[in-house]
């Protein structure tokens, strides 16, 4: 079974890419930025609890976050395998991952980091909040807590796959087919 795990700051593309890759090679897509924002759009008590963090830009409790993501994976028994799109973001969630997928004879593929500089993702997030209606992309300072929490929580996690012989990245500046592209060679290649 395929399972990859997408990360890289916001604004580097993930879900965009995500969404092509699973047509591409047939996989259940589970976005963790997506979840929350169904949640807090239907009132859910977990959206009621999600809310105040991402709104600031922060992360949600990890407890939070990987019950969601482990009640997702279960939705979906017959899937052919997964892309983690924003999820692991800590270690204690890459760790909670690999013991989860462990109790079933599962294993993550690969994991791919989607990279661009921080003055692009910027100027990406502030056009993209101009339509997403997202509070968290329409001012700079909580865009800018975003790539802090992604420096200090899931920047590590670059080593903690790398010592797994699973970590690649990916230039995530060009067109979308050209990143598409670089994605699914590299993929091809796994
Ligand atoms: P995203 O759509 O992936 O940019 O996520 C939007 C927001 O949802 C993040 O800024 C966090 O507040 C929250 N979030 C999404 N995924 C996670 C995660 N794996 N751990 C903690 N918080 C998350």
């Amino acid at each position: 079974m395929k399972i990859l795990v997408f990360f890289g700051k916001p604004g580097a593309g993930k879900g965009t890419q995500a969404a092509l890759l699973k047509e591409h090679y047939n996989l259940v897509h589970i976005s963790t930025g997506d979840l929350f924002r169904y949640n807090i759009k239907n009132k859910t008590p977990l959206g009621i609890l999600a809310q105040s963090y991402i709104d600031g830009g922060d992360l949600v409790p990890d407890q939070v976050t990987i019950d969601m993501l482990e009640a997702e994976v279960q939705k979906n028994p017959n899937a052919a395998g997964f892309i983690f799109d924003g999820f692991p973001r800590t270690q204690a969630q890459a760790e909670a991952l690999d013991i989860f997928l462990a109790k079933q004879n599962l294993n993550i593929s690969a994991t791919v980091a989607l990279e661009a500089s921080d003055d692009v993702l910027v100027e990406r997030l502030l056009k993209r909040g101009e339509t997403s209606g997202r509070s968290d992309d329409q001012d700079e300072v909580k865009i800018r807590n975003r790539f802090e929490e992604y420096k200090q929580k899931t920047a590590p996690l670059k080593s903690y796959y790398q010592q797994q012989n699973k970590f690649h990245s990916v230039d995530g500046i060009g067109t979308l087919e050209e990143i598409s592209e670089r994605l699914t060679q590299l993929i091809d290649s796994i």
